[in-house]
């Protein structure tokens, strides 16, 4: 990849032994370098504000056969993500696979659950890299 779609944030050089040394003592987690592990860890931190923002604006109020009913405080609204055999959840509202409701929808464990039961696959928590 050009270069040009990279910046370099930097790290104190003990924490970035610390990431090598790691990486070294424990070759089962897959990653490649200091930068691989940082890209992970960030993507990771960066799921977990979306989901307790997700957390506030929505509220889960019950998982039926085909889908989930979710409060969404922004819009005042109830709005239902139907489970879908081709995979990613279907948002009634924005009739969509994409928004804000199917990402809340895939992060609560009974959707997760409720997928599993009905041997559908489950789609990825987030898009990865
Ligand atoms: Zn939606």
């Amino acid at each position: 990849m050009p270069r040009k779609t990279y910046s370099t944030p930097s790290l104190p050089k003990e924490l970035t032994r610390e990431i090598a040394a790691t990486i070294e003592g424990h070759p089962e987690t897959g990653y490649s370098s200091v930068s691989d592990f940082c890209r992970d860890a960030v993507r990771r931190r960066l799921d977990e504000i979306k989901k307790e923002e997700g957390d506030k604006r929505f509220a889960h109020i019950n998982v039926y056969d085909d889908h989930v009913t979710i409060a969404d405080r922004d819009q005042v609204k109830f709005v239902n993500v139907y489970f879908k055999e081709s995979g990613k959840p279907f948002c009634d509202l924005d009739e969509t696979t994409d928004c804000d409701h199917v990402k809340y929808a895939l992060h609560l464990p009974e959707v997760r659950e409720a997928y599993k039961r009905k041997g559908l696959l489950l789609p990825p928590l987030s898009d990865k890299k």
